[in-house]
């Protein structure tokens, strides 16, 4: 079959079309996964959102399978294509802020530090996730866990809006008073009903310098740290978020070259002094061999691991969703740390607090009830090294099966779970109930899945 001629877009979009002939094709046809290596037929870098409607009807009407790209770092390479179109919204990238009524309306191409730099000023945070050129788009649809989650909730749980265009060039809203069963879906259910073409956040009233810091645990006081940490995060108020990080750390941290496990913590409390009061507690049970506590500007805070995750980084991911940090939990977790090679880690996040606190069924996004979620990721340089990295983050994600809950977090899971096997996946991540009525909103929608390059929600 020929080719669907792409050029018949030009005149109805004022982005540029990128074809395989263009010098920055390369690049355009790229995602932050270094391991999705496909080639679109084109790719439209959208500069309006009126450029929209005329893409998804080439696609429709030609049939192409079309990807959908905000900030481009979904783990999945969801954000590129082979042989079909990508429209990348990169460009859309503006940030808004109503300083009066803390309200930030988020263009659909803008990272986290589009958003931080401009609600920095009016000292305003809106809660999303940790690596600064994460895209917003992505990262909230699926939910966004981040340094502010028990404080404040998951990202979706601050949002005001979304403004979509849906398969058949609709312009909609959703929010809790305007379609909101579709709302209900937009948080958590990914990219599944349409294109996002603005986010309306209630910011938080936070900032620019928030009391954070990081312990540092050598090998001999991993085991320590961990059984610490169990008992710790059991007696915490919303205002102490806390991620346990286990990694080989970069040259730039200056900690050596030896894997170590850091406690990071984020403060939104008005006295710091309450803060440690609760550090203090912490390292009375496990001291830790380094400290390095603060307040930070944001903006920094949330950017100090960026140099780790550079794009084009080869990337597999996985998560559970687990109750206790019991001796099985640990062990599992020992085992993967006297075992980690640089290029893969893993965080702990500690939930509850205002995230445990949205009742299950008000968002799409599933397993409030968890107490932690833990994150398995690779980010590593060389293609030799893909199949013992894969290894090594299946290997510790098969040793917690005995404490995992069944449900994913779409946005912390890799390249799996297209095709026939996108349904179980789809179960496996939301569970039967969320599932079907995902499906049911999918078949209002997008009864054709258009928007299927995603954790998808297939609709038949
Ligand atoms: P993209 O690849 O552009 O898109 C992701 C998905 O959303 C695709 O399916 C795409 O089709 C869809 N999509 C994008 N834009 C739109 C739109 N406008 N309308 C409809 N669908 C759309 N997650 C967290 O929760 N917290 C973190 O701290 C965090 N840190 C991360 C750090 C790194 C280095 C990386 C790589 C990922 C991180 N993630 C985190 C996971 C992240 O949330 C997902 O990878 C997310 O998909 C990224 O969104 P994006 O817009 O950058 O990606």
């Amino acid at each position: 079959m020929a080719a669907p001629d792409l050029t018949t877009l030009r005149p109805a979009v004022s982005g540029r079309l990128v074809l395989p002939h263009d010098d920055d094709f390369e690049d355009a046809r790229r995602v932050w996964n270094g391991m999705i290596d496909r080639r679109p037929l084109g790719v439209v870098r959208a500069v309006s959102i009126d450029d929209i409607p005329a893409v998804l009807e080439l696609a429709r009407r030609e049939g192409l399978a079309l990807a959908i790209r905000g900030g481009g770092h979904n783990v999945a390479g969801n954000g590129t294509v082979d042989g079909g179109l990508v429209l990348d919204l990169g460009a859309l990238n503006g940030v808004e802020v109503d300083p009066r009524r803390g309200v930030v309306r988020v263009g659909p191409g803008a990272t986290l530090v589009d958003v931080d730099r401009a609600t920095e000023e009016h000292a305003l945070i809106v809660p999303l996730g940790v690596v600064s050129a994460t895209g917003v788009a992505g990262l909230t649809l699926g939910g966004g866990f981040g340094w502010l989650t028990r404080s404040f909730g998951l990202a979706v749980d601050n949002l005001l809006q979304v403004d979509l265009v849906t398969a058949d060039g609709r312009r909609l809203t959703a929010s809790e008073t305007d379609n909101s069963e579709l709302f209900w879906g937009l948080r958590g259910g990914g990219g599944n009903f349409g294109v996002a073409t603005a986010f309306t956040f209630q910011a938080q009233r936070l900032g620019p310098q928030v009391f954070a810091g990081n312990l540092v645990y050598r090998r001999d006081k991993w085991a320590d740290a961990l059984r610490a940490y169990a008992d710790w995060t059991a007696h915490l108020p919303d205002e102490l978020t806390s991620i346990v990080t286990i990694i080989v750390p970069p040259p730039a941290w200056e900690l050596g070259d030896e894997t170590v496990l850091l406690i990071g913590f984020t403060w939104t409390g008005a006295d710091s002094n309450e803060a440690m009061t609760h550090v203090d507690r912490l390292t009375a049970l496990a001291p830790p061999d380094e400290r390095a506590i603060q307040p930070n500007r944001w903006v920094e805070w949330q950017s100090q691991a960026d140099d780790l995750f550079p794009r084009g980084a080869r990337a597999y991911w996985k998560n559970v969703a687990f109750d206790q940090l019991s001796e099985t939990a640990i062990s599992a977790v020992l085992d993967f740390a006297e075992r980690l090679t640089p290029g893969v880690a893993t965080d702990i996040h500690h939930m509850e607090g205002a995230f445990g606190r949205v009742p299950e069924d008000a968002t799409a996004f599933p397993g409030r009830s968890a107490r932690y979620w833990l994150n398995i990721y690779g980010f590593w340089q060389d293609p030799a090294e893909d199949e013992a990295r894969v290894a090594l983050v299946r290997g510790l994600h098969a040793a917690m099966g005995p404490v995992a809950r069944p449900v994913q977090y779409v946005n912390f899971a890799g390249h799996e779970g297209r095709g026939p096997s996108a349904r179980e996946a789809a179960v496996a991540a939301y569970g039967p109930q969320k599932f079907e009525r995902l499906v049911e909103l999918k078949r209002r929608y997008d009864p054709t899945n258009l928007f299927r390059l995603n954790h998808n929600i297939p609709p038949d």
